[in-house]
């Protein structure tokens, strides 16, 4: 029986190690002492596995990799990746947004049950080895001793992730390796993350770590509807998210990058200009935005960081109270964002995802040079392309 050893126990080198269990021997092998540890911090505020959307519009959300993920997401739909968690005993429900998450929320039980299934199919996990390259009949590892040992493989499946939040194991070092074998990478760039504000010590002391809910961001031609936190640093959460990647270009190419915040999003410049020309006698600028426009203190306060001086006029309020703008310093790091961009270059794979320049070394999951925003769209990737890549090992194994 051919022997696969998939390095990286995370969603991608799990679900191709369950893949191929019935046809291989698989071992998964892991730098830290535990398996899908990411996946498990992806799963503390509720683990969105997918999205129900139509598949059409699913796909254009990989922007430019689309093309590259299409067959492999067609192959495994996210109705199969609700099929998969509902046989490991974790039926899904639709949630928000039309998001996918299991019953159970998070992603612990979800987690346990799988890895009690790779243990009936026999796959081996053994932890503790950090792989650093490729030997002469298998991948190579660091012991934590100090000496490397190899490992004899007749495939090997790279499932090493991204680059964010290093503690959980994924902490990209893999790309030296790669860069060093000639394989072109992008360089792992932080998305679905936050950005940093000068904001003044006044705001950061009243606001820090304070939503701003129900708001619309807007950046050039870009919209997002709903919830962003102010942190002492910047800006972050889901609508900030869903414009980072244009947000994070702009400031990497030395642009002037500014937020335009909606505070009022459900009333027109019109509605709000008229609640706004009702101002009672005496009533503090505070006072007149709280009670004629419904702002909370914070939106309040966010106005006069925009503009200290706020205007009395009733429409000049109305236009600034709907267009908030919120001038962007830098990108905030790597290691704190949801998902990494870049990574392997698409070039540099077969439609399998085998690396053409190392037959019978196959890549999946985040390690992949795509991005996509959060609402199910990374999980459902990284799942999709692990299924391929368990398909193409097996027929590669077919063939020699
Ligand atoms: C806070 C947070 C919330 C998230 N929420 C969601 C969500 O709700 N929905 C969603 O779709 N996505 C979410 N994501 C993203 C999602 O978790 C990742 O896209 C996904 O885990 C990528 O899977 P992967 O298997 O490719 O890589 P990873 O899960 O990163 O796994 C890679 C594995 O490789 C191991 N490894 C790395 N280098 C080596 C080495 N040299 N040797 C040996 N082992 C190594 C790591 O230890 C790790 O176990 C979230 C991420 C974060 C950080």
């Amino acid at each position: 029986m051919a022997h696969v050893v998939v390095v990286g126990a995370g969603p991608a080198g799990l679900m191709a190690a369950e893949r191929l269990a019935p046809t291989c021997r698989v071992t998964v092998v892991d730098h830290m002492a535990s398996a899908g540890r990411k996946l498990l911090v992806a799963g503390r505020g509720g683990l969105n596995l997918t999205h129900t959307e139509p598949l059409d519009r699913f796909l254009d959300r990989y922007g430019p990799a689309r093309a590259l993920l299409e067959p492999a997401v067609r192959a495994f739909t996210p109705g199969d990746l609700r099929d998969w968690s509902a046989g490991l005993g974790q039926p899904t429900f639709v949630g928000t947004s039309d998001r996918v998450f299991p019953e159970s929320f998070r992603a612990t039980a979800l987690l346990a049950a799988w890895l009690e299934q790779l243990e009936q199919l026999k796959v081996q996990l053994r932890f503790g080895l950090r792989w650093t390259g490729w030997g002469g009949t298998g991948p190579v590892f660091a012991t934590p001793d100090g000496p490397t040992t190899e490992i004899a493989a007749d495939a090997t499946v790279l499932a090493l992730g991204g680059g964010s939040w290093a503690r959980t194991g994924s902490d990209g070092t893999w790309v030296d390796t790669f860069a060093a074998a000639g394989i072109e990478v992008e360089p792992l760039r932080p998305s679905n993350c936050g950005f940093t504000v000068a904001w003044t010590p006044y705001f950061v002391e009243r606001h820090a770590g304070d939503p701003l809910k129900n708001v619309q961001l807007t950046f050039g031609d870009r919209t997002a509807r709903g919830e962003a936190m102010l942190t002492d640093e910047g800006i972050e959460g889901n609508a900030v998210y869903a414009l980072s990647a244009a947000l994070r270009d702009s400031l990497d190419a030395g642009e002037s990058t500014v937020l335009v915040v909606d505070l009022r999003p459900d009333l027109t410049v019109e509605a709000l200009t008229d609640r706004l020309a009702a101002r009672r006698p005496k009533e503090s600028t505070s006072k007149w935005l709280r009670r004629a426009a419904g702002l909370p203190p914070v939106a309040v306060s966010l106005l006069r960081e925009a503009q200290p001086d706020l205007p009395d006029d009733p429409a000049a309020m109305a236009a600034l109270v709907r267009a908030c703008p919120v001038a962007l310093t830098g990108v905030q790091p790597v290691d704190r964002a949801i998902s990494t961009a870049g990574g392997i270059a698409f070039a540099e794979v077969d439609d399998q995802f085998m690396l053409r320049a190392r037959p019978g070394t196959f890549v999946a999951g985040e390690m992949l040079d795509w991005e996509a925003p959060t609402g199910g769209y990374l999980l459902q990737a990284t799942f999709s392309t692990a299924v391929a890549v368990a398909d193409g090992v097996r027929r590669w194994l077919d063939r020699n």
